[in-house]
């Protein structure tokens, strides 16, 4: 096991900016080729923040980036079964397309946090810094990479890869470009399974994920084994309408807000937000430009949402971000003495990747929410 890594003009250590799936199989990836880093994630502590809901895991992309991880059996131990199901239906409740869960799904569904978990606790200790916010990176002039951090510290590094996330503090090293509204925004709630109606809405939502989907709006639930509900409202609105809401505290006004928008929806599905036991989180989606990509800048580069954040409607984002890390560690255990020829082979096969996810998402975005909603996405599905 090395503590250091060899770059074309230095040896120095290798600094990953965030521990979320992207940056932590990065770091995973490498450590299991001898190879060790240090995360620096702003975050407090692994469970300073609730991870979100589920995630299905792609054959042709996290799958194999967890098998490259060596964490693919552990993965297989996470895969909750039945919740792969899929349901559409109409702003009347009508139900347009059916898919049961398959225990032979390609696509199968974990839990983020579970994910995040395993990969956290695959890390030699101390690896991960908590509680460390970059807040700005400088190229000094011997080549290296001065990062500051929110508490006044300082840490130099040979190689820093941004894993940041959209409003990646690395990019800016390498692209001008940033995130942009795409006119969607996502609101999230919850739901436990006491509520009264509950029953009606799990039976509408059935033993997976339902769509309810119609232009410029829809309901996205999952219904969990143990009877909760998370759902996310998805409205095509301004980014102002969006910022006032999220300036709401109380429950109630924003959810009075939401329930005036879907006042002509079925009443089950109504009864999905009006009974949210959450304030709903706020998530207007930005994307980067499609076509997203930078000359090659030496000791830097970039994974996942920083380097292609786009909107959720392919379900790519996370499983793109484990790929992008096993593919960089791969690229830099191949040129172990060529830091930037490993860089410069991962980041031409990212760019091609990347455009061709983040058009395939925007169109989905389209068949979701544009004019031909919800028959676009009954097609959408019936494809696969
Ligand atoms: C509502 C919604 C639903 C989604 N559903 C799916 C889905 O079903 N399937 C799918 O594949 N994708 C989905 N995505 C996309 C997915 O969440 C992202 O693409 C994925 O999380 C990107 O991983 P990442 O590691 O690149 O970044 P992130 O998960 O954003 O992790 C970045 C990490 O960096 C840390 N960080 C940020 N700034 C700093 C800083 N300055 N200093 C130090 N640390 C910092 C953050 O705290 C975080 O831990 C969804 C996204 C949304 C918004």
């Amino acid at each position: 096991m090395t503590s250091t890594f060899s770059s074309s003009s230095t040896t120095s250590p290798i600094a990953i900016i965030g521990a979320g799936l992207g940056g932590l199989v990065l770091a995973r990836v490498l450590w299991v080729n001898g190879i060790t880093t240090t995360i620096f994630e702003a975050e407090a502590s692994p469970d300073a923040r609730d991870q979100g809901g589920l995630l299905d895991i792609h054959e042709y992309n996290g799958q194999l980036a967890l098998k490259v991880a060596g964490l693919y059996n552990e993965f297989l131990a996470l895969i909750l079964p039945g919740e792969d199901a899929k349901r559409i239906t109409d702003k009347h409740g009508h139900i347009l397309w059916d898919k049961p869960s398959s225990l032979l799904s390609s696509k199968p569904e974990v839990d983020r946090g579970a994910l995040r978990r395993l990969l956290i606790a695959s890390l030699p200790a101390g690896c991960i810094q908590w509680g460390r916010k970059l807040t700005q990176v400088r190229t000094r002039s011997e080549g290296t990479q001065e990062l500051t951090f929110s508490d006044g510290t300082h840490y130099e590094a040979g190689l820093v890869i941004g894993a940041d996330g959209a409003w990646s503090k690395v990019r800016p090293l390498l692209s001008n470009a940033k995130p942009a509204y795409t006119g969607t925004t996502f609101f999230e709630i919850y739901q436990h399974a006491h509520r009264a109606h509950h029953k009606a809405i799990a039976e509408l939502v059935g033993k997976g994920t339902l769509m309810a989907v119609a232009p410029g709006k829809a309901i996205l639930a999952h219904h969990y084994a143990n009877g909760d509900i998370r759902a996310y409202i998805a409205l095509n609105k301004s980014e102002s309408w969006g910022a006032r809401m999220a300036a709401y505290t109380e429950k109630s006004d924003v959810l009075l807000c939401l329930a005036r928008e879907f006042s002509d929806w079925a009443v089950t599905l109504q009864h999905i937000l009006i009974h949210s036991d959450t304030l709903p989180i706020v998530r207007p989606l930005c994307a980067l430009p499609i076509e997203h990509r930078w000359k090659r800048v030496a000791g830097v580069s970039l994974v996942g949402d920083a380097a292609h954040v786009m909107t959720p409607f392919a379900g790519e984002g996370a499983n793109l971000a484990m790929y992008d890390g096993a593919e960089l560690a791969l690229a830099l255990c191949k040129h172990p003495d060529n830091t930037e020829r490993a860089l410069s082979e991962y980041e031409q096969a990212l760019f091609e990747r990347s455009a061709r996810f983040a058009k395939q998402t925007a169109d989905n975005q389209q068949r979701f929410l544009g004019s031909g909603a919800p028959n676009s996405v009954v097609d959408l599905f019936s494809a696969y």
